[in-house]
């Protein structure tokens, strides 16, 4: 009697796997080591994408070759290795124009990605929301449409067309108008999802704002999970996390949003920046920034830039940031711990795993709260009483004295209710004061 309904195998399930190769080249904007990191990082990237990397191949270049990026020779030496092992695909770590696609593709046999290419294919299966899938789709899109004689050059072929006349164009021509006329629709889309969001958003305008932002896999939710002790998706995958989670974390006598949002990659597609933008406001919308890094990358400066130069793009290098060093569990050397610490003088290490250092993170932003509070000083004609029942709601009073003349107060309040308690003393009008503007 057996009831057992045999479980997969290992081999089964690698068989629904793909199996790729990848391939770098250095020596024209980085040398070997920072070569062998990158496709490293694209094998990760390969194998969130559901691709067993086979084997990788580098280069040593000086510049890329017009038709096929890589040499004829390390190209046939690829293609052998495709046909032998039977290889689904060959992933690029640089991106390629149409030509050269077509080209690696035609020697060998196989299916041709680049980096965007995979990047891209990765935020489409993650996408969830209606707004994710509609951004990814339209990325998707403006990335297809340059290169669409590649995919059609096999029909124009087939149906014998000459010259730039042929059905096969003529079909070019008339995928480009349905793409097109898809992208506006996709672009309408999302202005309309933005306009929601703006309105959902306002509900909440008076909440401090806190986003994680990082390299990809730096720990962002991880760390988001650990300060406040919810269950957001915590996988070693690059872009785990499409859509921004939004969880309150309590900051002292405040209830802050903490947002946890997409990574940052090198070399994002431009397109997806693009297209992102509304995902990305969420960090542009924010009064503070927790910029997560990956102790134990050997790039970390590198991811470091990344993130600036991302955040700079989006026009959120303005926003005042704390550093957070997560994975110090990882680091056994105290020589390294010491160098980071003189590197980043600011910064604050930490474990989100382990639990490491999130007393000092909880503080640091209530420090960074605090500066949006100014102290101030008030005089006021005994008997207005409606300055001082405003000052209870909203400020916090530190001592309030019933003088022979008048009533002094002092006070620590938000620098956005200042405007209101200026137009409350001008009705008032009793010849009052602030002491220290
Ligand atoms: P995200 O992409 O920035 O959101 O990163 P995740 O929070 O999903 O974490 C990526 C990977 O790093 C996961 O495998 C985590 O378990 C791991 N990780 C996160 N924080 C730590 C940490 O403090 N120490 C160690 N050793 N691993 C961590
Ligand atoms: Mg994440």
């Amino acid at each position: 009697m057996n009831n057992f309904i045999p479980s997969q195998t290992n081999n089964q399930r690698k068989a629904e796997r793909e199996q790729v190769v990848l391939v770098g080249v250095y020596g024209m904007q980085h040398d070997r080591e920072i070569a062998e990191e990158y496709i490293q990082e694209l094998e990760l990237l390969a194998a969130t994408a559901g691709g067993d990397t086979v084997k990788k191949f580098l280069q040593n270049r000086d510049h890329p070759d017009p038709g096929t990026y890589i040499g004829g020779g390390k190209l046939g030496e690829i293609a052998e290795f495709v046909k032998s092992e039977n290889i689904d695909a060959v992933i690029f770590d640089d991106d390629l124009t149409a030509t050269q696609l077509r080209n690696i593709e035609q020697k060998t046999q196989t299916k041709v990605l680049d980096r965007s290419n995979l990047i891209l294919d990765i935020f489409a299966s993650h996408a969830k929301t209606s707004a994710a899938k509609t951004q990814v789709e339209l990325a998707q899109l403006e990335y297809l449409l340059p290169r669409l004689t590649r995919y059609w050059t096999h029909l124009s072929r087939q149906k014998g067309g000459i010259g730039t006349k042929g059905p096969g164009e003529t079909q070019i021509e008339t995928d480009r108008r349905l793409i097109g006329k898809r992208i506006s629709m996709l672009k309408e889309k999302l202005r309309k999802l933005d306009k929601q969001r703006k309105v959902q958003r306002k509900g909440r305008i008076d909440n401090l704002r806190i986003s994680l932002v990082g390299y990809t896999n730096a720990g962002k939710s991880s760390l988001m999970n650990a300060l406040t002790q919810s269950g957001v998706k915590v996988e070693d995958k690059l872009f785990a996390t499409l859509d921004s989670t939004v969880r309150r974390l309590q900051i002292g006598k405040e209830d802050v949003l903490l947002s946890d949002t997409v990574g940052f990659i090198r070399k994002l597609p431009h397109r997806l920046i693009e297209s992102f933008k509304s995902t990305l406001d969420e960090i542009r919308e924010s009064d503070l920034l927790i910029h997560v890094v990956d102790a134990t990358s050997p790039l970390m400066d590198d991811y470091i830039d990344t993130v600036h130069s991302t955040l700079k793009e989006i026009g959120a290098d303005q926003i005042p940031e704390i550093m957070v060093i997560n994975k110090i569990d990882g680091i056994d050397d105290p020589g390294q711990m010491a160098g980071l610490k003189r590197a980043y003088p600011g910064a604050i290490p930490a474990s989100a795993l382990r639990g490491i250092g999130l007393e000092t993170i909880t503080d640091a932003i209530e420090k960074r709260l605090e500066e949006r509070y100014t102290e101030k000083k008030l005089h006021l004609p005994l008997g207005d009483q409606k300055v001082v029942s405003f000052l209870h709601e909203v400020a916090q009073i530190d001592e309030l004295k019933y003088e022979e003349d008048k009533i002094s107060v002092q006070f620590k309040i938000n620098r956005k209710y200042l405007g209101a308690l200026e137009g409350l003393l001008e009705r008032s009008d009793n010849g009052l004061s602030f002491v220290n503007k």
